[in-house]
């Protein structure tokens, strides 16, 4: 077993000297942060915030197995518990009978929720319907029955260890220390407001997938040392502006490669007020990565008007597709809202960012707002296509390069979210 798999002990979670100094230096780099770090009122000091992350939405089964022993509660049934040392890989189903209800160790256990809980600190492993593999998971494991008859997984840890994870799926291990630490600092504040704001008014807080922030459980925390190593020595660590009402967290968006500017937080979610993601900073330092240049990326106009239609509800009646323009520039030449017309010369207008992922769900083919448009007889082209991802907030490769120059992870927040500090939230 690879000793990177080793659970945190109350003693890993300590203020080390080491990431006392570390600290210390990335609170004295960001520019405006105060002598003292302020705590954030929210989480109880020396309590890790825990996290519910949803793994699946709607499976029709699934199987489950834990390592060691286990309790099983279901919310029907109060509280029944179910020890044993071990449980060997059973399928878990939506009963058949009258009732919502589950089907597992050939019973069934009635009500809408069963929870799984490794005793004392074990691990869960899950395989849904579409995966070959068996993934590993900390913490416990809720399942929900929907009113359709399928089942929600959800996944419920410390946010620490959800970020060692995160920290292995969305940045190169090989990426500088400082790096390394921005983005951690970046992925614990994301996590943060979203447990503080969505995560309020429903079951979890963060999907697992891209829509939120990549998770796949305990394989990806062995992965790297220099991953750990980042989340360790900015523990607790967020980033904070000071609005109207006080200190706050903010949802701190990061993509892959800006392209040249990043933009405003509006261009993708108009509620989105947040000073330090109001403007556009401008970025000389993501070439190196291997998506800053992309295309030409050519989408058929038939292709373009099906996806269109599927997604967005405006173009129900939409005519064949004749000429497709980009309406208004944001900063740095990128498009912030495109105009569709027909042939009838009806014109639809809508976001650049929200047009591009209703063309390309997977923004692969069509990697940013960055592009500029030539309409063929049957199709239309994306060309000159620079940047990945939405290029809102913290940019991976400018913050790699920034890092190899000497800025440090303080630094580096302070450049992408302008106005912002960083906070120590909890110990
Ligand atoms: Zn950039």
């Amino acid at each position: 077993m690879n000793r990177h798999l080793r659970r945190a002990t109350a003693d890993d979670r300590g203020p080390t000297a080491l990431r006392l100094l570390l600290l210390a230096v990335l609170l004295l780099a960001c520019r405006e942060s105060n002598s003292q770090p302020k705590i954030i009122p929210i989480w109880t000091a020396g309590q890790t915030p825990l996290i519910r992350v949803r793994l699946c939405d709607s499976a029709p089964h699934c199987e489950i197995a834990a390592e060691g022993s286990y309790r099983l509660e279901a919310d029907a049934e109060s509280v029944t518990p179910v020890s044993g040392q071990r449980l060997d890989a059973a399928r878990i189903a939506p009963a058949s009978n009258d009732g919502p209800g589950f089907e597992l160790l050939g019973r069934v256990w009635s009500g809408r929720h069963l929870r799984l809980c490794p005793e004392p600190a074990g691990t869960v492993r899950l395989r849904l319907p579409d995966r070959e593999a068996w993934n590993v998971y900390e913490g416990t494991m809720d399942f929900h029955i929907s009113d359709e008859g399928l089942i929600e997984v959800i996944n419920t840890l410390d946010v620490e260890t959800y970020l060692v994870s995160v920290i292995a799926n969305e940045m190169p291990a090989s990426f500088q220390p400082e790096a390394l630490r921005a983005q951690a600092i970046v992925a614990r504040t994301y996590a943060l407001y979203h447990c503080q704001t969505t995560g309020a008014t429903r079951a979890w807080d963060v999907r697992a997938t891209e829509r939120s922030q990549v998770y796949r459980g305990r394989s990806d925390m062995a992965a790297e040392s220099e991953t750990r190593a980042a989340v360790e020595a900015t523990r607790g660590v967020v980033c904070t502006w000071d609005g109207a009402s006080g200190r706050k967290i903010f949802c701190t968006y990061y993509s892959s490669t800006c392209g040249g500017c990043t933009q405003p937080a509006s261009n993708i979610a108009p509620r989105s007020t947040e000073a330090p993601l109001a403007g556009s900073v401008r970025c000389e330092y993501c070439n190196d990565s291997p998506a800053f240049r992309w295309g030409p990326t050519v989408v058929s106009k038939t292709l373009m008007l099906e996806s269109l239609r599927k997604r967005c509800e405006e173009f129900g009646d939409f005519d064949a597709i004749t000429t497709v323009a980009i309406a208004e520039y944001a900063e740095c030449r990128r498009a912030a809202r495109i105009a569709v017309t027909d042939g009838s010369g009806r014109t639809v207008t809508l976001g650049a960012e929200r047009f591009r992922l209703a063309v390309d769900p997977t923004g692969t083919e069509i990697r940013s707002t960055l592009f500029e448009l030539v309409v063929e007889p049957d199709s239309i082209v994306f060309a000159n296509g620079r940047g990945y991802g939405h290029g809102v907030g913290l940019c991976q490769w400018g913050t790699e390069r920034l890092a190899r120059m000497g800025w440090s992870a303080g630094q580096i927040l302070a450049y992408y979210y302008p106005g912002s500090q960083i906070t120590l939230a909890y110990p």
